[in-house]
């Protein structure tokens, strides 16, 4: 019978860029909350470069005794999902869960999490209950929102929030994806086979200010559409047609009206020129959209994400066993 290897390790992986202030509780308040759950776990916090004294704290909540913290340092700031990507190159558990450094998502909900994927599944996200963000940022995570759910067609409630656990399988399959920009809770989602979201808790950002500026939350937009797919570049051909057989249609009607009432009416010309040119408007936009065919490809080809996935494979106990069929 198919069924998931049971979970041994925890592994929590945490980006922190800045957060000096909120650091020390991080770390109390997480490892109380794996301390729960009677298993062996680990702490990795991942510094995005920070300027402040973030780092100098890592290491020290690493060199403690009876310290379960690893400190992962990168040279300078890479984003919060390339951190991720960094954590996740060093995570040793059978689940990992990621978590926000700024204590937006309460750490208690670790074991919940860990609860959930006991049931089989191999990614549980989560839906912020009672969000306590902006306005201005409520509103661009519903459209982002109701974009994914368009063009992936998975129903997920919440993408926003990074309060997630993978299993290691969702996790090795992410690093095998070698492309730049990535959008972590998507990605894992094109590869998970069961997955499911829990509601959670979401708390106002207690120190310091969101790492995210209006044009870095842009820039996480566009990481996110390209992330899921390549369509925005599809679209341009089809504007391009839709404006190219507009701009056919209205010279007809130039043409025919020219016929009927004169050379005076057309203003002498003008308005056949605009007819002209409308046309070759929208055929510079088909031009355009067959380029950005092109360029979709060579980002599927240049990004190289695998295939297919292949999960688990189940066999007779007397066959080879999975490890021995590793390459
Ligand atoms: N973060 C990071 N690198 C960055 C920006 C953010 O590692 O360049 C971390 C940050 O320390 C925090 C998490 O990503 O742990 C989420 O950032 P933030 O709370 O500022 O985002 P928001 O909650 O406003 O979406
Ligand atoms: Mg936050």
């Amino acid at each position: 019978m198919f069924s998931m290897p049971p979970i041994k390790k925890i592994s929590v992986v945490i980006p922190v860029f800045n957060e000096q202030e909120s650091l020390p509780e991080l770390v109390r308040r997480t490892t109380a909350a794996c301390e729960l759950l009677n298993r062996d776990y680990e702490i990795l916090l991942v510094d995005d470069g920070s300027s402040d004294d973030s780092a100098r704290l890592m290491s020290e909540a690493a060199m403690a005794p009876g310290s379960h913290v690893v400190a992962v340092m990168l040279n300078r700031n890479y984003g919060q999902h390339s951190a991720i990507m960094a954590g996740f190159s060093h995570v040793s558990g059978d689940l990992i869960v990621t978590l926000d450094a700024d204590l937006q998502n309460p750490p208690e909900e670790i074991p919940r999490l860990v609860e959930k994927a006991d049931e089989g599944y191999d990614v549980v996200g989560t839906v912020r209950q009672n969000r306590q963000d902006s306005g201005f940022r409520k509103l661009a995570s519903r459209m982002i929102n109701r974009l994914i759910q368009r063009t992936t067609g998975k129903e997920m409630g919440d993408y926003g929030c990074m309060l997630r656990a993978y299993r290691r399988h969702i996790v090795d399959a992410m690093l095998h994806c070698h492309e730049r920009s990535t959008f972590i809770p998507i990605l894992a989602n094109t590869f998970a086979r069961k997955a499911v979201e829990i509601p959670v808790h979401h708390a106002e950002r207690e120190y310091g200010d969101s790492k995210y500026s209006f044009m870095r939350l842009i820039n996480l937009m566009y990481d996110l559409v390209t992330c899921l797919t390549t369509t925005p570049l599809r679209m341009l051909s089809v504007v391009g047609s839709v404006i190219a057989l507009m701009g056919f249609m209205l010279s007809v009607v130039l043409v025919v009206l020219r016929l009927a009432f004169g050379p005076q009416w057309a203003a002498e010309g003008v308005f056949m020129l605009f007819a002209v040119l409308f046309m070759f408007i929208g055929a510079q936009f088909v031009a355009m959209g067959l380029l950005g065919e092109y360029i979709g490809r060579i980002y599927n080809d240049v990004r190289a994400r695998p295939r297919y996935f292949i999960q688990q494979i189940v066999r007779q106990e007397n066959a080879l066993s999975q490890e021995e069929t590793k390459p």
